[in-house]
């Protein structure tokens, strides 16, 4: 998937402009027909575009920023698992993506050359949680588990089938965003299950979501598989409330629920796409009221380290300043109080 025809190759670096053929050295690079329809390769402020093609910017390092900005490397007992959480876990089968997220928090490990994990390396994989009883949900991420191919797949899911104290499958991918024509019956079909199979999207943008998308997602929801989206908070892609809106209800009236949208984390060469949280907390609160809480997703930042997601929400309640209760902000910008009265001698 990585790119090879000549007429890619101009599009991500149209002058031949040494910096740009820098970072290309630096990071991977991917373009697919379908991302490539969804832009305007020649606006550098294309909100699709932005977030595929290599800019200069990549080259500037900040000191906070991490070769493994959320610590996966801390929480690894076996190669391909990532074991963060006491009930779930990571399996990394591979480390391929169809295409490469400029932003993506994982960009110091995933690209060409990185490729599967060997079959002896997966089985090592299987085995952890087979021997781990308290894993209840299976999470394949990467790069992009769904570059596998339906008969890799099919063999994953028949081994995490057969491990009775896994209950939920989850797949995290960019694959029906960004390269449907590879999500085929077949790859569908092997993805069946008893067990709950919940499909995770990463769309950052409502322009990413043309009609090919669409079709690709419908198969998904027609195979009873539910459907969730996980976003990344971006400057110059999706940092105002207009873009956020049209995203979370074009996800929902797909039947996409919005479940996550991420501060961006602090990898290298990402400091032009990351905003003060602060703004992304006052564009959360534009959004309180004006879109459906079905359409409304967390805000969640991945503390650096390796020490978990939590939400980094505006905060709408208080304690009152004389204790006996709380103070309320509603979504106009009005405030109130939630009174807790002492019960009254009888
Ligand atoms: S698809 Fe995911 S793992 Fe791959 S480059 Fe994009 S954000 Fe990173």
């Amino acid at each position: 998937m990585q790119v090879k025809n000549r007429q890619k190759q101009d599009i991500a670096n149209p002058q031949n402009d040494p910096a740009i053929a820098a970072v290309m050295d630096r990071y991977a690079v991917s373009l697919t027909d379908t991302v490539l329809a969804a832009m305007d390769p020649q606006n550098p402020q294309d909100p699709v575009a932005r977030q595929y093609l290599p800019a200069a910017a990549e080259l500037v390092n900040t000191p906070e920023e991490l070769d493994d900005p959320i610590g996966d490397e801390a929480h690894s007992p076996v190669k391909g698992i990532v074991h963060r959480y006491p009930d779930r876990v990571l399996l990394k089968p591979v480390h391929v993506c169809a295409v490469y997220c400029r932003f993506c928090f994982r960009r110091e490990k995933v690209g060409p050359g990185s490729e599967a994990l060997s079959a002896e390396e997966l089985a090592t994989a299987l085995d952890y949680i087979r021997n781990a009883p308290n894993v209840w949900e299976v999470i394949l991420t990467g790069g992009d588990p769904f570059v596998l191919s339906p008969r890799r797949l099919a063999e994953i899911m028949a081994a995490l089938n057969a491990i009775p104290h896994v209950e939920v499958i989850r797949f995290h991918t960019r694959v029906p965003i960004a390269a449907p024509d590879r999500v085929t019956a077949e790859m569908i079909a092997a993805l069946a299950s008893d067990k709950a199979v919940y499909v995770v999207v990463h769309a950052n943008h409502a322009q990413e979501l043309t009609a090919a998308v669409k079709e690709c997602l419908r198969r998904f929801v027609a195979a009873g598989m539910p459907l969730l989206s996980q976003s990344t908070l971006l400057r110059g892609v999706n940092d105002n409330p207009q873009a956020l809106e049209n995203l979370f209800r074009a996800l929902t009236a797909i039947k996409v629920k919005p479940y996550y949208l991420h501060h961006p984390d602090l990898a290298p060469g990402t400091s032009h796409f990351r905003l003060p949280i602060a703004e992304g907390q006052a564009l959360l609160r534009s959004l309180q009221g004006r879109v459906s809480g079905i359409a409304l997703p967390r805000y969640m930042l991945d503390i650096p380290g390796g020490h978990g997601k939590v939400p980094v929400e505006p905060r709408w309640i208080e304690p009152a300043v004389d204790g006996n209760g709380y103070k309320l902000r509603d979504y106009r910008g009005g405030t109130h109080t939630y009174e807790i009265k002492k019960p009254k001698d009888v």
